[in-house]
């Protein structure tokens, strides 16, 4: 059925959301985040010849709107967000998690954070308009921002602004987060609604910030059902997230059958990661990729975290090539992560656990689905 669907989507017609003046943008050194990889990931894709083909282009964002961030975020949040961008710090915008060693204040975090999330938007609008099957904004995935909140270096939930510009035209959304940390922000913009169907693999909150993202988080109201969240034990490899992933997200999305898939492709679940205990390879993003792109439907997708700045943007141009439809395989072969082998106690351990999770999630949604 996918098969024959995906006939009707060429996702060839590919968009690149970048712009240099993304690049003019730098955290402070403190700060793991390095807002310098979107840029690196894209000079990675252009070298390689992957926007190559009439159809894949480079798109160039602008700040988004106040209105548009207020569709999410809270105004007097973005009054003190914007103070904080010009360097000022308050003890309210302290109270809203800004001065922190996380969320520091410098000049200019708030023109980057509505250029990324501009950029987010316009993948969105590209994607309503029908120019673009699939677009791509690695200065995006955002996803801890809160409504009235700084957290995890986000400031502006760009992701959750581009779902709900979806959402506003009628679109159902399928958001799936596969960034090592729960997607806490994008779940609580629709933890009571049921057009925005949330799903985030992360590693166990009990182990990881920001500490939520439970199998009992599953929505409420309308949401119920709609919220689903599999937290992963340390030491998650390859085989065993991939088993969790067709497990539990390939009859959602075929249930839920959505317009449009959101994906936030934080690279931070791979091995070697400074900041997590996940042991992934990149083959993994590549399976749920094609796994998603098989659903035959547009896609949104954004970066998110990555502490390994190579790992992490060699894998970003991977999720390009295949996202856009790269036929030659071997030539993204060189952005393959070699398969990974993992110790038989290590599986043993990470197979209980997970199963128990599979089953506790299946439990808990697929009854509000039929399934
Ligand atoms: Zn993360």
């Amino acid at each position: 059925m996918n098969r024959i669907a995906s006939e009707k989507v060429d996702f060839a017609r590919a968009a690149l959301i970048h712009s240099p003046d993304l690049d003019k943008y730098h955290y402070p050194p403190s700060c793991p985040l390095d807002s310098q990889r979107a840029g690196k990931a894209r000079r990675i894709i252009k070298e390689m010849g992957l926007q190559d083909g009439p159809q894949r282009r480079e798109v160039a964002p602008l700040p988004a709107t106040r209105d548009a961030m207020e569709t999410f975020h809270d105004g007097r949040y973005l009054d003190i967000l914007a103070q904080a961008g010009r360097g000022r710090w308050s003890a309210e915008g302290q109270g809203m998690g800004l001065g922190t060693e996380d969320c520091p204040v410098w000049v200019g975090l708030y023109d980057y954070a509505s250029l990324a999330c501009g950029a987010s938007l316009k993948a969105a609008e590209l994607i309503l308009a029908g120019e673009a099957s699939v677009a791509f904004n690695p200065s995006g995935g955002y996803h801890h921002a809160h409504r009235s909140e700084a957290a995890g270096f986000c400031y502006i939930n760009d992701v959750a602004v581009a779902c709900m510009h979806l959402a506003r035209a009628g679109k159902r959304v399928l958001y799936l987060d596969v960034d090592a940390h729960h997607g806490d922000g994008v779940q609580e913009a629709f933890y009571d609604r049921k057009d925005v169907m949330t799903i985030s693999f992360h590693q166990d909150g009990r182990t990881l910030f920001p500490g939520t993202g439970f199998e009992d988080e599953i929505g409420i109201g309308e949401g119920v059902g709609y919220t689903v969240n599999v937290p992963l034990p340390m030491g998650t490899y390859d085989q065993a997230y991939i088993k969790a992933f067709d497990a539990i997200s390939l009859p959602l999305i075929g249930k839920f059958d959505p317009d449009v898939i959101a994906m936030e492709l934080g690279m931070d679940a791979l091995a070697g990661d400074p900041l997590t205990q996940l042991e992934l390879t990149n083959n993994t993003h590549e399976h749920v990729i094609r796994s998603v792109m098989a659903f035959a439907k547009p896609i949104l997708a954004v970066g998110g975290g990555g502490y390994h700045v190579e790992n992490t943007v060699r894998s970003w141009a991977l999720a390009w090539g295949v996202m856009s439809n790269h036929r030659e395989d071997s030539t993204l072969d060189r952005l393959r992560d070699i398969p990974a082998a993992p110790q038989a106690n290590l599986r043993a351990r990470v197979n209980a656990d997970l199963h128990e999770t599979i089953e506790k999630v299946q439990a808990n949604v697929f009854p509000h689905h039929g399934l």
